[in-house]
């Protein structure tokens, strides 16, 4: 039979992954004759969660076992998840297990898990009700993303990431990969790996910069190639595993369109509207401007990590036409969204009143004194009737899509990059 195993909350802020803890387990649970009917799934969920530790990550482990064999695989998984989560500093560990006829009932619950808050007790009551089996330790909030990765829905994991481990003595140590070689990866495979090098600081983007067990991981849009760029790469340490995960990162799936008027804390949005005065900047580079899309008006933050999207959003005016994706957060003067994408739609046409050009040789006149209308320095020409024309500015920025910087963009969030790859692959 088909189960799908859930595994959430193992790490915390001092060390361990869940990702590291399943792929122990999937392993586990193939020496008590499980196989993997899938590769193991990274399930992000509501990334403006307080309660998360890093990217808040879950993952499930989609198993075909035999009916018999069940029990002997859940102890297995059971017995790493004790052995290898950090319940003595904090983690909350839980993990459920599903038939696969009953993975139905978890979907919706899987998209309010990525898009909004939920509660441990919305999860406890699925888990009772349609769960082969589950556990939980401590508060138990890791039953919440347990249920949520179980009940994933397949067309929103449609990327991948392979994941390889470092070697136990080497945990808490500085990692290093070669840049160049990163570079060169890049270059090699083009569009099918992704987020490898922050161009714009110069930055290695595969390692993370916490004591866990993760040597790098490397992102793409199909399995086969991510395990040929790794071997592309050169390493400072030998890995002691590796292992592909299908996920829903890059996907934008934790985005709702909303109306400004339905905006609540913690949600990540899509809102189309017209900006309202001008951007302001404040201390540090932060960019700030109003929205407005007729059921009320949000204030967009575009922090200073966010590097030059910044640029763009303080050439905005009053008036222009542009969507905004990003999280909602509660802030003393009223709901703010903190910007991750932009979508500039339509600008509006800015005009500058100027002196008139010269009807004789063309060259811009200059004043000829105050209400006396204009003279021409080059040939001499005067109009004393001559007046300011407006002149169409020339806003230096265009319609279209614009996106933060690599190191602010969010797991969940799609690169623009990706964007465009995908939609040449459609053959749109
Ligand atoms: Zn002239």
């Amino acid at each position: 039979m088909l189960v799908y195993i859930g595994i959430d909350d193992t790490d915390s802020p001092k060390g361990m992954c869940t990702t590291y803890v399943a792929a122990r387990a999937l392993r586990a649970a193939e020496g008590e004759g499980a196989r993997a009917a899938d590769h193991p799934w990274l399930v992000r969920l509501n990334p403006n969660c307080p309660y998360k530790t890093r990217g808040n990550a879950a993952v499930c482990l989609p198993l075909e076992v035999e009916r018999s064999g069940f029990d002997r695989v859940w102890e297995a998984v059971l017995g790493v998840v004790r052995e290898l989560a950090e319940l003595e500093n904090g983690a909350d560990p839980g993990v459920a297990a599903f038939p696969e006829e009953n993975r139905g009932h978890l979907e919706r619950f899987y998209f309010r898990a990525v898009r909004e808050m939920v509660e441990v007790e919305e999860a406890l009551e699925l888990a009772e009700r349609y769960a082969l089996a589950f556990w939980r330790h401590g508060e138990g909030r890791g039953i919440v993303g347990a249920v949520a990765a179980a009940g994933a829905s397949v067309g929103t994991l449609t990327t991948y990431e392979l994941l390889a481990y470092r070697r136990r003595e080497m945990w808490g140590r500085e990692r290093w990969v070669d840049p160049e070689s990163v570079v060169r990866m890049d270059a090699l495979f083009g569009d099918r790996t992704f987020d490898n090098f922050d161009y714009e600081n110069g930055e290695v983007r595969l390692t993370p910069h916490t004591p866990c067990p993760v040597l790098l991981g490397i992102r793409g849009t199909s399995p086969e190639v991510l395990p040929e760029a790794l071997s592309v790469l050169r390493l400072g340490e030998p890995y002691e595993f590796y292992q592909v995960f299908r996920t829903n990162q890059a996907t934008d799936v934790h985005y709702q369109r909303l109306s400004v008027k339905d905006l609540r804390p913690l949600v990540s949005a899509i809102v189309t509207g017209r900006v309202v005065g001008r951007p302001r900047i404040g201390p540090g580079g932060h960019v700030f401007f109003e929205l407005d899309d007729g059921t009320g008006s949000v204030t967009v933050a575009v922090y200073e990590p966010t590097g030059r999207i910044r640029e763009i959003a303080f050439r905005l005016v009053e008036g222009d036409l542009v969507e905004v994706y990003g999280a909602v957060k509660a802030k003393p003067q009223g709901l703010t969204l903190n910007l991750e994408k932009l979508r500039v739609i339509e600008l509006r046409q800015v005009y500058a009143a100027r002196a008139p050009a010269c009807p004789v040789c063309g060259k811009t006149m200059e004043s000829a004194g105050r209400g006396q209308g204009y003279r021409c320095g080059r040939c001499g020409h005067r109009d004393p009737r001559a007046q300011k024309v407006l002149v169409a500015v020339d806003r230096g920025i265009r319609p279209g899509l614009y996106e933060v910087a690599v190191s602010a963009r969010r797991h969940l969030v799609r690169p623009l990059r990706l964007e465009a790859a995908l939609r040449a692959s459609a053959g749109t």
